[in-house]
């Protein structure tokens, strides 16, 4: 991807208004001579943002625009995106994390033992699973019916979003807690976020609608 300079995007956002256009037009516009244009003009044909077909002028090149956003879009952070997450402790009671789910309006609950560390996802089906034919859901822990650690699947802050939205469809899973390693040998890991394919889908539309230049 370049970096486009001032005059650059001028060009360009003439193009995407204008065009086609000829090399020209687009120098009258700016007030220079053709000649004065022509390095710029090679430099956004060549990289993409612009096509040129002879004796009709210069295209936006929408598919180019739309490919740059898209790998923008796969190469954000975790970091950035993450959502705050919804943790409730080991002995919570079945019941309660249901009530917990619906009051934080999340699809997944985080469970963390005595040390803050994370130890299991309980997840909306592993509730109503339980919560069919067993009655005593307020007795019920939670730590029965997670699914524990070391199956929990997780994301570090630094990887991509891309990274993220594959754990999540290759394990048929709807979100990744977001960890802070504190010991990699025991599994031991605190929660500072979590994502959910809800995250990579505002994501999306949050890159593909900005402004393109
Ligand atoms: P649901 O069960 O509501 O469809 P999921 O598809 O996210 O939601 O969960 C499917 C199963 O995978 C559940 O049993 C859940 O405990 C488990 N699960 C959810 N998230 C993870 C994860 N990050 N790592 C490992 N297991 C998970």
């Amino acid at each position: 991807m370049i970096k486009l300079t001032k005059r650059q995007a001028e060009i360009l956002e003439i193009v995407k208004e204008n065009g086609p256009i000829t090399g020209q037009q687009i120098a009258e516009r700016l007030s220079l001579t053709r000649a004065a244009l022509r390095p710029d003009l090679a430099i956004l044909t060549m990289s993409g943002n612009l096509d040129a077909r002879p004796r009709v002028g210069y295209y936006f090149n929408h598919n180019y625009q739309t490919k740059l956003q898209a790998e923008k879009f796969l190469h954000q952070k975790v970091t950035d995106y993450k959502a705050h997450p919804i943790v409730v402790d080991i002995s919570t009671s079945v019941y309660d994390a249901i009530v917990q789910l619906f009051l934080e309006d999340v699809g997944t609950l985080y469970a963390v033992d005595e040390k803050g560390h994370l130890a299991g996802v309980i997840s909306r089906k592993d509730l109503l699973r339980t919560a069919i034919g067993n009655k005593d859901l307020q007795e019920l822990p939670v730590s029965v019916i997670m699914t524990r650690m070391p199956n929990i699947i997780t994301i570090n802050p630094e990887e991509s979003l891309l990274d993220a939205a594959k754990k999540m469809i290759n394990n048929h899973i709807d979100s990744l807690p977001v960890i802070k390693e504190v010991d990699e040998e025991k599994h031991t890991y605190l929660i500072v976020g979590r994502i959910t394919k809800t995250t990579i889908t505002r994501a999306y539309l949050e890159i593909m609608e900005q402004k393109s230049v």
